[in-house]
């Protein structure tokens, strides 16, 4: 286990806070990524504020999924592609 670094809501009212949250151990299927840039988009907003009763909050929530970064550990299992990507998860390009 390692501490890492974050922004949290204790509950649906609470502003986003400076906290630092317990992570497991990296297994051979993960990949570490060190995040330098984060994104709150509509969605983290509904969410730390439990505004979906389909998916209720759980808090301490710590919001934000759409990020750049730098890898910094790769599972033995993971099978990585290098490739020039200037986003890693953002929500409004799902289909
Ligand atoms: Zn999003």
């Amino acid at each position: 286990m390692y501490n890492a670094k974050a922004y949290s809501a204790a509950s649906a009212t609470a502003p986003l806070t400076a906290d630092s949250i317990e992570r497991r151990d990296l297994t051979e299927n993960d990949v570490q990524i060190e995040i330098l840039f984060c994104g709150i988009c509509h969605s983290d907003l509904h969410m730390v504020r439990n505004e979906w009763s389909a998916t209720p909050a759980i808090y301490p929530i710590v919001p934000g999924h759409e990020i750049v970064g730098r890898v910094t550990q790769v599972g033995s299992a993971v099978i990585m592609q290098k490739r020039n990507v200037d986003r890693s998860n953002d929500c409004s390009q799902r289909r």
